[in-house]
This record gives C-alpha cells, sequence and structure tokens, in this order.
C-alpha cells in the first residue's frame, strides 16, 4: 500500500510563496503528474513527499502516516530525476545494485533483483557497461533501474525523460507506462510537457503559482478545464479564447466575437444560463478548441463566412486561421480543405465543444451543451 496525502501543505522560501494550500490525495498504484509552468512549484512538492524539502505549514502522510519528521531514507520512496546522476566508475549492475547493497542484503539476492529489474527495462545486455559507454536514454533506464530495484512503495520522478530527444523521450514514455502497469507502484511524475502528462497520467495535477488549479484525468482537464489557466496550458494548438457578448435573436442566441462584427447562433437559453451561473454582469469569455470550430466549403444553414488567413499543414490535419471580425479563431480541417489562404469559407462553434469563462476570476462557469 502507498498512499499519499497532501493536506494543505505550504511552503516558503523567505518571502517567496511556492506552495500555497495544496490538498491532493494519490491513490495507491495511481500515476499523477504535476503539470505547470516553470518556476510553479512541482520540484518543490515533489522534494517535499520525499523529505528533501521541509514543509512550512499542512501535513504529509504516506499510508496515513504523517512523515515530514522522517528522514528521506525512512518513507520508502524512491526517486528519479532529470539528470542521471549514476556513478561513473561502477558498471550498469553495480549502479543497479547499489540501494540493495546498502541495505546489506545476500549476494544471490542482490543478483536476482537486479536481474528481475533489467528485464523489465530490457537493459539486461547493458549491465556489464559503465555510463560513458551508454547513451543517454540507456542512462535513464538504469537511474529508473536503481529506484525501482528495492520496490519502494512510491515512485518520484522529475522529469525524468526531459534531457533525452524527442524520439528518445516518446519511446521512454511508453516504457514508463508499460513499468507502472508491471510494477503497481504509487507515482508521482513532475513535467512542464502537457503532452507528456496526457499520455502518462490516471490523473493531472495542474498547477500554476503555487497553487493547484485542477484535479482530473487527462480527458476531464482537456474537455472540462475548470478556469482559463488550465484552458490554455492543456492542448496543442492552444484553446482559442475571445471575449463575448450575447444578444437575443428570435429563437436563438447571438453570441458577438469582439465588438460585435460577426456572430456565431447559440441556442436561445444560453443567455439564461450564463446570466444564472455567472457573478454580476463580469465580462464573459468564450474558449473553443480548433477542433471544436466546425467548417464548410459552402454557406450551410448556422454557418457565418469567414476568410482563412493563414494554413498550416500538419501532415495528419490543418490548423487553419480565421478571421472572423476582430479576432482570429483556428480551427482544425481535413490536410487541404482550404486551398489557399486568402479563401473565403464557412464555419460555425459546436456548442457541445464551447467553453465560458468569468474573464475577471478565469473561472468555468460549467455550461455545457449536448451532455
Ligand atoms: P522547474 O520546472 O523550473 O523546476 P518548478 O515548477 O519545479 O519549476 P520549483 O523548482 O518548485 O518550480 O520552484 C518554485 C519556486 O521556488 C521558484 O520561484 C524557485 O525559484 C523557488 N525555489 C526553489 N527552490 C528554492 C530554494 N532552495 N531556495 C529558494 N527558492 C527556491
Amino acid at each position: 500500500m502507498a498512499e499519499i496525502a497532501l493536506q494543505d501543505v505550504e511552503k516558503f522560501f523567505g518571502e517567496n510563496h511556492v506552495i500555497r494550500k495544496l490538498n491532493l490525495t494519490i491513490a495507491h498504484k495511481e500515476f499523477v503528474v504535476l503539470l505547470g509552468p516553470s518556476g510553479c512549484g512541482k520540484t518543490t512538492t515533489l522534494r517535499a513527499i520525499a523529505g528533501l524539502e521541509d514543509i512550512s505549514r499542512g501535513d504529509i502522510r504516506i499510508d496515513g502516516k504523517v512523515v515530514q519528521a522522517l528522514p528521506p531514507a525512512d518513507r520508502d520512496i524512491a526517486f528519479v530525476f532529470q539528470l542521471f546522476a549514476l556513478y561513473p566508475h561502477l558498471t550498469a549492475y553495480d549502479n543497479i545494485a547499489f540501494p540493495l547493497r546498502a541495505t546489506r542484503a545476500s549476494r544471490s539476492e542482490v543478483d536476482t533483483k537486479v536481474h528481475e529489474v533489467a528485464r523489465a527495462l530490457q537493459i539486461e545486455h547493458l549491465l556489464g557497461s559503465r555510463p560513458s559507454a551508454l547513451s543517454g536514454g540507456d542512462m535513464q533506464r538504469i537511474a529508473i533501474g536503481r529506484a525501482l530495484v528495492r520496490r519502494p512503495k512510491a515512485m518520484l520522478m522529475d522529469e525524468p525523460i526531459g534531457a533525452l530527444d524527442a524520439k528518445l523521450r516518446e519511446d521512454m514514455r511508453t516504457e514508463l507506462k508499460r513499468l507502472h502497469i508491471e510494477n503497481d507502484s504509487t507515482t508521482v511524475y513532475v513535467t512542464h510537457d502537457q503532452v507528456e502528462a496526457m499520455a502518462l497520467a490516471d490523473r493531472i495535477a495542474v498547477m500554476n503559482d503555487g497553487v493547484l488549479q485542477q484535479v482530473g484525468t487527462p480527458t476531464d482537464v482537456y474537455a472540462h478545464p475548470a478556469n482559463l489557466f488550465v484552458a490554455q496550458f492543456i492542448g496543442s494548438p492552444v484553446m482559442n479564447i475571445f471575449p463575448t457578448r450575447l444578444r437575443s435573436d428570435g429563437d436563438s442566441t447571438a453570441l458577438l466575437v469582439g465588438e460585435g462584427e460577426a456572430s456565431f447562433s447559440f441556442p436561445a437559453d444560453l443567455q439564461r444560463r450564463i446570466a444564472e451561473a455567472r457573478p454580476g454582469a463580469s465580462e464573459l469569455s468564450v474558449g473553443i478548441r480548433p477542433e471544436g470550430v466546425l467548417t464548410a466549403q459552402t454557406a450551410q444553414p448556422g454557418y457565418i463566412p469567414v476568410e482563412a488567413h493563414i494554413i498550416e499543414p500538419l501532415g495528419a490535419y490543418d490548423i487553419v486561421d480565421l478571421k472572423v471580425g476582430s479576432e482570429m479563431i483556428r480551427a482544425r480541417t481535413h490536410s487541404g480543405f482550404v486551398a489557399r489562404a486568402g479563401d473565403t469559407i464557412w464555419a460555425r462553434l459546436d456548442p457541445a465543444q464551447t467553453h465560458f469563462f468569468d474573464t475577471a476570476s478565469g473561472a468555468s462557469l460549467n455550461i455545457r451543451f449536448g451532455d
């Protein structure tokens, strides 16, 4: 068992308040990714769980037991950093065996466990090599092997594949996922790469400026971002966000873009739902991912004519910048859908994929159509 619970955790470095009232429980066997921009407090949180950093307030519990007074060695947690930190004079075998030797395990026990871990990581053929003879990916496999060999209750990983090139990162991502499934160890993983987070996590905890913004499955945070920060941090290309006003338009609601030079048609009850959800008469922002902008070659009911401005062909699909009034809205179309920049196509916003935010606080109004 290893459940990790952070309760009202706060951390100051001098005047700098880097973790603010953090509450997060990582379930037994769960893979949770701490995701956020540089400096948001991810590493400090991870180091606090490991016992490498004191916290200023709150509690950290492992399996219900408060651990902040325990030294790292007594927490039964393994840590993998971005930099491999292998002993250069030891072979891969001895690097992996190192934590076991420190526990005075017998020679045959060490041998069995090193081979078990090496087999899982597919590095048995490298056991006799020294780090200087290995590639970055192999070194990181060995660092992970060294962390796993004790079969710790929990694994903490801080950008463990951040230093590798793109292709290797993708391979290692798949491998880390497989290893987690085979090993079952509770894992907390830090990254600023949202694609990595989406690919690996059971749940993603998005942080910004020391504050936990949202915790949810990758699908959850992608499809139902809690606020403007999460909406724009998750997803590539980023979600379109623009200011809007609403106007009653017979049996529909007109959603005005920018200064109102263009408008999209929405269900009639949108205005009422917004009024119920919104605090006062604050400003409203709309968010829509490029795939939520529906496009057509010819005029269709509910679609408005727009000019294609820039076309980015990405192979499997195109991203097209559409000029809608004073705003530029990016749509995802199939490859070659718009022949030339400057062409006019027709577009509408899919209500089921449209998000509404209170501009001042950034909070989502949680209005969903078509659920
Ligand atoms: P990165 O991805 O760049 O490592 P991060 O989200 O992991 O960023 P942290 O490393 O946790 O962020 O840093 C959070 C804040 O705490 C930053 O403002 C950083 O400058 C500060 N900080 C981190 N460690 C220390 C320290 N030992 N002393 C003083 N300030 C620190």
